[in-house]
């Protein structure tokens, strides 16, 4: 963590003349976390990323008499935000900021989670589990957007909550700002949480993402989850899309009599699609948002197009199929969780699966969705089954006890997945959910 009041220990170069120019003050604004301070050399003003979340990657610096922004060669959105954000710099009259003190603390990390992107506000809230109880008399807060907050972990002593849609978050509101520093200069001590922006090789999606208990979810298994987004979709545009589904659901449906279709995410203006069922909203709230969980947590498989409306889904459905648009490629798995159940790499990747498309995914059909789809429904359980033997014939100390116990396993899969064992009702049942 990073400490930023009362010492702040932070220099950056300037653009103009190369000197390192100290910072002398912080900025929380346009959803960065920034250190101000002036070159000694030339004078300059300058505002320049903290090396907290994006800011250690890309760390960007902006000359506030010109608005000019400079950073490295990679990342350059980041730069584009910070520039757009100084132009359209406002004192706006309503300040948006709710603080719920649950525990009183003088000395606190404030993970600082707000950015425009959905999937960006879930990596940095995945950094925050580190610093809860990390130190006896140091508390965490978390600065979050309100329609995120459900998913702020248990433990934290103080929500920090900005009510404001995602887009709005990487405005510049000068009074926000004011609000923030005002609020973290009250403390006797105060650091930034590091709040890395990518997903944690060892991240348990459960920390944050509970299932509730609660839902009254849909009975026919297998479950199988479509998460919805309207703004990149599976072929061009959504009629297409609308299609894709249907024929998708007609071939699912026809393997599976006895299976539950749901669509999970936003959207909705579009009609109903035949053969699933409907949780899609087009502003979702904390309430909706537990649903999908509780779906997602108990789906045999999600599938959905690339992007931050897969992180979840991935880390808590049995299995996921990614679809991949062309212009994507490089950005595979950003928006892709471990499951915490699956705990060895092969089993990981057996459960995490990618269809490459073109540039619109026009050229992933039905059929072939399907068929993944169905090989990974049928084939998981002997799959997992497999593996687990294969450990216990690694492993000596399993030779007498163990590896009697999987070779007697193992016999029930000397059937074809999808064959009618005798007295099973439905090809699922022959090998259900172990
Ligand atoms: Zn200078």
């Amino acid at each position: 963590m990073f400490e930023i009041h009362p010492s702040l220990t932070h220099s950056h170069p300037c653009p103009h003349c190369r000197r390192s120019v100290g910072a002398s003050g912080f900025v929380l604004a346009a959803g960065r976390s920034l250190g101000s301070g002036t070159c000694a050399q030339c004078g300059r003003k300058l505002l320049f990323d903290l090396p907290v979340g994006f800011g250690i990657l890309y760390p960007a610096c902006l000359d506030q008499a010109s608005g000019e922004v400079f950073g490295p060669e990679v990342g350059t959105w980041f730069q584009d935000r910070l520039r757009r954000a100084w132009i359209g710099r406002g004192n706006e009259s309503q300040v948006p900021l709710r603080i719920e003190v649950r525990r009183a603390s003088k000395r606190i990390v404030l993970c600082n989670c707000l950015d425009d992107v959905y999937g960006h506000v879930l990596f940095k809230l995945f950094g925050v589990q580190p610093y809860l109880a990390s130190s006896p008399d140091t508390e965490v807060a978390v600065l979050i957007p309100s329609n995120v907050r459900h998913l702020v972990p248990q433990g934290v002593s103080e929500v920090w909550e900005v009510d404001l849609p995602l887009p709005e978050l990487t405005r510049w509101n000068e009074r926000l700002g004011a609000r923030l520093a005002e609020a973290i200069t009250a403390k006797e001590k105060a650091w930034l949480g590091w709040c890395y922006p990518c997903p944690k090789p060892a991240v348990n999606t459960l920390e944050l993402a509970r299932p509730s208990g609660q839902s009254r979810l849909p009975r026919g298994r297998p479950l199988i989850a479509f998460c919805y987004r309207e703004d990149r979709t599976w072929g061009r545009g959504l009629r297409v899309q609308a299609r894709n589904l249907c024929k998708l659901a007609a071939l699912l449906s026809k393997r599976y009599p006895s299976a539950s279709l749901v669509l999970t995410g936003c959207g909705g203006s579009e009609p109903p699609i035949d053969g699933f069922e409907d949780y899609r909203s087009p502003r979702p709230d904390a309430k909706g948002e537990q649903v999908w969980i509780d779906l997602w947590a108990a789906a045999d498989l999600a599938i959905g197009v690339h992007g931050s409306n897969m992180l979840l889904p991935t880390g808590l459905a049995q299995a996921s199929i990614d679809l991949l648009p062309k212009g994507r490629y490089a950005n595979i798995f950003q928006d892709t969780l471990p499951n915490p159940l699956l705990t060895e790499p092969r089993e990981g990747l057996f459960g995490l699966r990618t269809i490459y498309g073109d540039e619109h995914l026009g050229d992933v059909k039905p059929e072939l969705l399907a068929d993944v789809a169905v090989s990974l429904i049928d084939g998981r359980e002997r799959f997992l089954a497999l593996e687990r033997a294969a450990r216990c014939f690694a492993e000596p100390s399993e030779f007498t006890s163990g590896v009697p116990r999987a070779i007697a396993a193992l016999e029930r899969f000397r059937q074809r997945p999808g064959s009618r064992a005798p007295g099973a009702d439905g090809d699922f049942e022959v090998h259900g959910r172990g």
